[in-house]
């Protein structure tokens, strides 16, 4: 038997993130799981006191799940660039600053690239992260982690999706995250590729709890 538990009824989505809550209401929808979010409840936002993208993702379900007695989803993710040390990584929404300003923090990771001679291809490579955890009111929890690997672009291409897509070319393609279709970013199969790090860590918490 499966050690994993099926999830069946509504869900909160712990995220105050508009284009995050689109990309996972669209992932949930052909599993008929139905979402409110925390920023539609008007629940507060726990502070993201962990060092891992997963126990931030963990802290931020166990908070919606307690406000609401509601099984809760939380994702957590970021861009990791190797040359800086793994940043911005969990402090990727940090690095926008107060106006969400993500042209500002790709300059600032084009800055530090540039300042360390990172010019080729394999000197600016990156990943994304998303971990993802489920949070029942009797302290059940599944937890999965997806990644994308890539180069960090300059200068970034498209306006497509949010964040750093712009800036993310996935290996393996020519166009950045931000030049292509959702379907493309994290459509899942049979009819997307499964290809961002949010898709990939859906397609293991669908594999494991929603089939
Ligand atoms: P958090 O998970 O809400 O703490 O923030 C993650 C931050 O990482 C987002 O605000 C984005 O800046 C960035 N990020 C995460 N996933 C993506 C993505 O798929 N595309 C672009 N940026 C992303």
């Amino acid at each position: 038997m499966s050690p994993h538990r099926r999830l069946t009824g509504p869900l909160v989505i712990a995220t105050h993130n508009p284009g995050k809550l689109a990309e996972m209401r669209e992932l949930l929808a052909p599993y008929g799981i139905e979402a409110q979010s925390a920023g539609e409840l008007g629940l507060a936002e726990p502070d993201e006191t962990g060092t891992t993208f997963a126990a931030n993702a963990r802290i931020k379900a166990e908070a919606a799940m307690r406000a609401t007695g509601k099984v809760a989803f939380a994702d957590d993710s970021g861009l990791v660039v190797t040359a800086l040390g793994g940043d911005p990584g969990i402090y990727s929404a940090r690095w926008a600053g107060p106006n969400k300003d993500f042209r500002f923090a790709m300059n600032q990771i084009q800055t530090l690239l540039i300042e360390k001679s990172a010019k080729t291809p394999e000197q600016r490579r990156c990943h994304f992260v998303a971990a993802l955890c489920l949070a029942w009111p009797d302290g059940h929890l599944e937890e999965f982690e997806g990644h994308v690997h890539g180069v960090a672009v300059w200068p970034p291409r498209g306006d497509a999706g949010f964040g750093y897509d712009p800036l993310f070319l996935p290996d393996g393609h020519s166009r950045t995250f931000g030049e292509m279709t959702a379907l493309e970013k994290h459509g899942l199969p049979p009819h997307g590729m499964g290809l961002s790090h949010r898709a990939r860590a859906f397609v293991m918490l669908a594999d494991a709890c929603l089939r």
